[in-house]
């Protein structure tokens, strides 16, 4: 006689994903279709079929540390081929939610971070912080430079305030990506048992990284075929903006501690930089990109809707915190040329989600970068994904 198996399921989870934008779970009856027309899983493992059922039987343990759980990219081809209406491709999100929390490692952020309720907590941290940091209360004793004009390095000093503020921050993100990642490595290794290693992780490395660059993923989804714009021009243009910030720190300290002067188009010394500036122009052409990559996947997402699904909180705050970097960078720009003083006050609120983009990032819908990457590798490097 074959031996029994016992699950046990954890209700409380089950719960978490339904509340978390899974609420259609329940609606699967298991017909494998998803995981025929998903594109992205890997040969011989399909997903995410198995993912549904071990999500209506509450094994939290199992799916805390699957690889295919991140190795979704949300494409949503299951959830409109699904002939139920269980949107696949929302609960794998929902599951990725709580496996952020698992792997927290300040397990507060990843609530803030996650739960609509505690939304004013989200953005009252950094509210308050830049409050304090700001030397003028009252905007019109904010001085003008020695041009005459609006600089909102006076408003909000560079060093101290801002390099100290950022780089604790990036300290305080970078640790917990490692923690997170770290976590989930090992977790995934552990399901795993024995694997059949690729022995070479430094290959598997690249190789995913190549895989992430040009985007070819998304390349794979039909319904959401014009999301792979949208990413790849958000993706870029994040990469640029850091570029931009780099630079603008070696102008900054390269002219006031190694004295190197302004030559050519290179502007070095404090800000503001002439529009003709290489910097000024990299910025300008993130921003383009930054601004077309939001309006692409707003657009995709609010027109695909009613196939694809319309997405949870947790996709939505994170749109949210970037459209606001976005916007309040190009307003407070704009709003400094006009000589528009209410323009420190969007500074400030710029300032404000730029934290919140970079704090919350390894416990928001950012952490994908990092926890999707890890997954791409542990799955070359198992030898899961031979593709
Ligand atoms: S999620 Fe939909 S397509 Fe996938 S197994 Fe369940 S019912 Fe079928
Ligand atoms: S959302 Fe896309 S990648 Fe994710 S399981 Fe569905 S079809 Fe596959």
């Amino acid at each position: 006689m074959s031996e029994a198996t016992v699950i046990k399921p954890d209700l409380q989870f089950v719960n978490e994903i339904i509340k978390g934008g899974g609420e259609s779970l329940k609606k699967c009856y298991q017909c494998a279709t998803c995981s025929v027309v998903c594109n992205v899983t890997p040969e011989g493992n399909p997903f995410p079929r198995k993912e549904m059922v071990l999500a209506q039987w509450g094994q939290k343990d199992k799916l805390l540390a699957s690889p295919d759980v991140w190795l979704c990219h949300q494409c949503s081809d299951c959830t409109a081929y699904c002939p139920r209406g269980a949107k696949p491709g929302e609960v794998l999100n929902a599951i990725r939610k709580q496996s952020i929390k698992h792997v927290a490692m300040v397990p507060f952020f990843a609530k803030i971070a996650t739960d609509w309720k505690l939304l004013p907590v989200l953005f009252a941290i950094p509210m308050v912080l830049f409050y304090f940091l700001m030397p003028y209360k009252n905007i019109d004793m904010v001085p003008l430079n020695g041009e005459g004009k609006m600089a909102y390095h006076l408003f909000m000093p560079v060093f101290p305030n801002i390099d100290v503020t950022f780089i604790l921050t990036a300290i305080f993100a970078a640790a917990s990506a490692f923690v997170g990642i770290k976590r989930l490595w090992n977790g995934m290794k552990a399901q795993a048992g024995e694997m059949q290693s690729s022995g070479s992780l430094t290959g598997d490395i690249v190789s995913s990284i190549t895989t992430i660059l040009g985007h070819t993923k998304f390349a794979d989804c039909n319904v959401n075929r014009m999301r792979q714009w949208g990413h790849m021009l958000l993706f870029y243009a994040f990469a640029g903006l850091a570029i931009v910030t780099t630079w603008a720190i070696v102008y900054l300290y390269g002219n006031e501690f190694l004295h190197i002067p302004a030559f050519g188009p290179f502007h070095f010394g404090e800000s503001p930089y002439p529009n003709d500036d290489p910097v000024k122009i990299l910025a300008l052409i993130s921003s383009i990109a930054f601004a077309a990559g939001v309006v692409i996947l707003l657009l995709n997402r609010i027109g695909k809707a009613g196939k694809a699904g319309m997405g949870s909180y947790f996709d939505w705050i994170f749109l949210t915190i970037v459209i606001g970097v976005g916007a309040t960078g190009m307003l407070s720009w704009g709003l400094r040329l006009a000589e528009m003083k209410i323009g420190y006050w969007v500074y400030y609120f710029h300032l404000v989600f730029i934290w919140s983009l970079f704090a919350y990032a390894p416990y928001s819908k950012f952490a994908h970068l990092f926890y999707r990457t890890t997954a791409m590798v542990f799955a070359k490097y198992s030898g899961r994904d031979k593709k």
